[in-house]
C-alpha cells in the first residue's frame, strides 16, 4: 500500500472533501488523524471506518483552526498517538456570502484565520520533520477562487489567492527536500458548503434556489455538473505517488473547465 507506515493529517475532514480524502489515504494504508466538528457519534464511526480501511491506527482531533494554540496541540498529539505527519492536507474552510460593505468583520476575521492562517500555522508545525524524514506531502485545497473572483465572497477570494501564494512560496522552500506543496483548485463540488451558501446568495442576488443551483453556481462550470469529492480526493492521492513527486508549486484547477474560460 502507498501509504504504509505514513501518517497524514487532514483538516476539516469530518465532511465533504476532507472526508473523501481521508478515506482515500486510509485505503493506502496511512494512519489517519481526522478533524472538524460535528455529531460525536458519527465522527467515532468515520473513525472506525478509516482504521478498517488502513489496518492501522486513525484518531480524531476537534481543534479548533481558528486557534493557533489548539493547532499546536492538535499537530503535538497527532505525532504522540500516531507519528508525526508526512502528509499534511489542509483542507478546513468556511464560507460567508455577502456584498463588501456589509461583510460582517468577525465573519472576514473567521474566514482568514480557518481558510489561511490556519494554513501557515499547521504548515510550519510539520515541515521539520517531513525535512528531517526527506520525504513529504502538503496538499492545500484551494478553489477555482484562488484564480479568479466571483462578487459578494471578498473574504474567501482573498483568503484563498493566500493559499495559492503561500503554496508556491513554501514549495520553493522545500523544493530540496523531497517535499512537495501543491495546491488543487475545485470548481463547485456538491457539499455542505455549497449547500449552506444557498440561502445566502438567494438573499443577496434576489434568486430562487434553482436559480442559484443553475444561474450562480453551475453556471460557472461548463461541464454543467458539480466536481464529486471523490474526484477531488484521487488527485491528492495521486500527488501522494512517487511519480507525483516533481509537481510542486503547481495549483491544479479540477473545475470543469471554469477557469479556462
Ligand atoms: P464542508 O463544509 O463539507 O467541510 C468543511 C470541513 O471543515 C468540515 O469538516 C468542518 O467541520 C471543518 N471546519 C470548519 N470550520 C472549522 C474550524 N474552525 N476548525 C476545524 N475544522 C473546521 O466543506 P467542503 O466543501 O468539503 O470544503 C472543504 C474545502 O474545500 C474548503 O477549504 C473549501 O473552501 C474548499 N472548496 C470547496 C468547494 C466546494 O464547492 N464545496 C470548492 C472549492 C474549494
Amino acid at each position: 500500500m502507498l501509504l504504509k507506515d505514513k501518517v497524514a493529517l487532514v483538516t476539516g475532514s469530518t465532511s465533504g472533501i476532507g472526508l473523501a480524502i481521508a478515506r482515500s489515504l486510509a485505503a493506502e494504508g496511512a494512519r489517519v488523524m481526522l478533524n472538524g466538528f460535528g455529531d460525536e457519534h458519527e465522527i467515532e464511526t468515520i473513525r472506525k471506518e478509516l482504521a478498517e480501511l488502513s489496518g492501522d491506527l486513525a484518531a480524531y482531533s476537534d481543534a479548533n483552526l481558528a486557534d493557533p494554540q489548539a493547532i499546536d496541540a492538535m499537530i503535538a498529539r497527532c505525532t504522540d498517538e500516531l507519528g508525526s505527519p508526512s502528509v499534511l492536507v489542509n483542507n478546513a474552510g468556511i464560507q460567508h456570502v455577502a456584498p463588501v460593505e456589509s461583510f460582517p468583520p468577525e465573519k472576514w476575521d473567521a474566514i482568514l484565520a480557518i481558510n489561511l492562517t490556519a494554513v501557515f500555522h499547521t504548515t510550519r508545525l510539520c515541515l521539520p520533520s517531513m525535512r528531517q524524514r526527506g520525504w513529504g506531502r502538503i496538499i492545500n485545497t484551494a478553489s477555482a477562487h484562488s484564480l479568479v473572483a466571483s462578487p459578494n465572497k471578498s473574504a474567501y477570494v482573498a483568503a484563498k489567492h493566500g493559499v495559492a501564494g503561500f503554496t508556491k512560496t513554501v514549495a520553493l522552500e522545500a523544493a530540496k527536500d523531497g517535499v512537495t506543496v501543491n495546491c488543487i483548485s475545485p470548481g463547485y463540488v456538491w457539499t455542505p458548503l455549497v449547500e449552506n451558501q444557498i440561502p445566502d446568495t438567494m438573499k443577496a442576488r434576489g434568486l430562487t434556489r434553482e436559480q442559484v443551483m443553475n444561474d450562480v453556481l453551475l453556471a460557472a462550470q461548463p461541464t454543467k455538473r458539480f466536481v464529486t469529492p471523490v474526484e477531488v480526493a484521487g488527485l491528492a492521492l495521486y500527488l501522494c505517488r512517487p511519480e507525483a513527486g516533481s509537481i510542486t508549486g503547481a495549483n491544479i484547477s479540477m473545475d470543469g473547465g471554469w477557469t479556462a474560460q
